[in-house]
């Protein structure tokens, strides 16, 4: 397994830029997600690293010092997975896994082996001899990553690879590459611009915007809980965004948002944009509000408004509440049904509570 780095690359189509000047560091032998809005360039990106497409500045690096800017595809150890797998119609499972070893000039025997085992690892065992035609959507898929994993390659580019599946066979091949990752330990770059499938699977992972720029790196965890920018926050997850202004007095954070008044803030950081007076915004996510007909104590921040919109998910029910300007607020509550449950129907009057050290301050 290797480490990859990009080092100010950019790529242009027909003279316009969709990648600029990008840097970027994926670490070796990690699952590493990069999400990113339809068109922003993260299939350009994944092209690069695997050579289909070439670099018009910058420099590529296959673990700290091998610069494959301009090595070959064949030379790059690399190997990709795209949504349309790619099998070869008139071969056998067995021999479309077999492939990349035969051209490898390996021993018959070596590579029964290899493909055997690999085909079991992928849960393929009892259809080696059978055409790929006649495998479901989800057996096609665990051939084409058999295929690339029994080349033993450093990294495995994955390009939305789950796309074409049907959402619980989705969930089923995203533990499964989990599960690969973790035993064969390659380095694995999964594209996708569904957030929910990159926090699933991802060690770590990148979030790319429209422009094609890197706005934020870190732990799915990291990502969701402390978002860099409004962008971020509003594409990994759901949130509302406050903007505002941020006014300093004896220590306290205090946020004054242009329509729903003044809230006490806590952020654990103090960085140095963050001064009095400063416009700025607030991510407030659905989940850390409370909202109840009843009156709570023991909490930073109160809002009174009235429900307009109720959605049920089964686990959890989505409010959307109005307040006195229009401005309005998503609530996320989930449904414990091992307590009685307070009942909020349309047009109520409800109270939202939330916690000062629950919001994400933000800059931009
Ligand atoms: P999606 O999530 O929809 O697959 P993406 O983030 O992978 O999108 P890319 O496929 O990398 O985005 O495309 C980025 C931009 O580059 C788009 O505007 C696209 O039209 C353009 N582009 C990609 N490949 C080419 C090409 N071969 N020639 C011209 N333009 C291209």
């Amino acid at each position: 397994m290797r480490s990859i780095r990009l080092e100010s690359v950019s790529k242009l189509f027909h003279g316009e830029v969709v990648i600029d000047k990008l840097n970027l560091e994926i670490p070796s032998g990690k699952f590493f997600a990069l999400l990113g809005p339809s068109g922003c360039g993260k299939t350009t990106l994944l092209r690069l690293i695997a050579g289909l497409e070439s670099v018009d500045k910058g420099r590529i690096f296959l673990g700290d010092d091998r610069d494959i800017t301009n090595t070959p595809i064949y030379k790059r150890t690399i190997n990709t997975i795209f949504q349309q797998y790619a099998l070869f119609p008139h071969l056998t499972v067995f021999e479309n896994v077999a492939y990349g070893l035969r051209l490898r000039n390996l021993t018959e025997k070596e590579i029964e082996k290899k493909v055997l085992s690999i085909l079991k690892t992928v849960r393929l065992s009892g259809r080696e001899y059978r055409n790929i035609t006649n495998l479901s959507g989800g057996q096609q898929q665990r051939v084409a990553l058999a295929r690339a994993i029994v080349n033993e390659p450093e990294v495995l580019l994955l390009d939305e690879p789950l796309a074409a599946l049907d959402l619980r066979l989705r969930e089923q091949m995203l533990i499964e590459l989990i599960d690969l990752q973790e035993k064969f330990k390659t380095t694995f770059v999964y594209v996708t611009h569904d957030q929910s499938e990159a926090l699933t699977v991802a060690d770590r992972m990148a979030i790319m915007n429209a422009d094609g720029e890197i706005e934020q790196i870190g732990t799915p965890k990291e990502i969701y809980e402390f978002p860099a920018s409004t962008f971020v926050a509003g594409f990994v997850g759901t949130t509302n965004i406050l903007k505002g202004i941020l006014k300093i007095e004896e220590g306290q954070f205090i946020f004054e948002s242009q329509n729903l008044g003044d809230f006490l803030i806590f952020s654990p950081v103090k960085k140095s944009w963050m001064v009095s007076g400063v416009e700025c915004f607030l991510s407030l996510r659905p989940e850390k509000i409370m909202i109840t007909k009843n009156k709570m104590e023991g909490f930073s921040n109160h809002l009174k408004g009235t429900v307009e919109n109720i959605i049920y998910h089964g686990q959890s029910t989505k409010y959307k509440v109005r307040f006195a300007n229009r401005k309005t607020l998503t609530v996320f509550e989930q449904n414990e049904e091992h307590f009685p449950h307070e009942y909020i129907d349309y047009d109520d009057e409800v109270n939202l509570y939330f916690q000062k050290e629950n919001v994400v301050l933000l800059e931009r």
